[in-house]
């Protein structure tokens, strides 16, 4: 398993990771590839990164769908972030992408793999695992 490291810089940010992903599996052999976010205000997911708009996009969607002016349970003293923990689900923890025979990632032409930031800026972690 290799771990990567990215930093976020807004309270929601899509991330295009897919370079990131492609260097961390070069030269590995397996079926697929596991990208797994261990966080709990974060997720992952597979869109088009031909436009970078699109990612822009998805965070307004996200922060219009999941609002901040809900009656929230979740109230930590000083880190009030109920809705960031909707929105990462909505997106959820992790994608799979088949690997070809030459080993690179098997992704549509439009496709990129985007770390979601919900709660930034903060250092985070993505996981990136060759299957067998
Ligand atoms: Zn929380």
């Amino acid at each position: 398993m290799t771990t990567l490291t990215v930093r976020t810089e807004r309270q929601s940010q899509l991330v295009d990771i897919t370079r990131l992903v492609r260097d961390a599996v070069a030269g590995a052999s397996g079926s697929a590839v596991l990208v797994y976010v261990p966080h709990t205000t974060a997720g992952v997911t597979i869109n088009e990164h031909a436009d970078p708009m699109v990612a822009r996009d998805f965070e307004m969607a996200l922060e219009r769908i999941v609002p901040e002016d809900w009656r929230w349970q979740h109230v930590e003293e000083g880190e009030e972030n109920a809705p960031t923990h909707v929105r990462a689900a909505l997106m959820g923890p992790s994608v799979v992408v088949p690997l070809r025979d030459d080993g690179s990632l098997a992704l549509g032409t439009w496709q990129g793999i985007f770390f979601c930031e919900f709660d930034g800026p903060r250092e985070r972690s993505v996981h990136v695992s060759v299957l067998a």
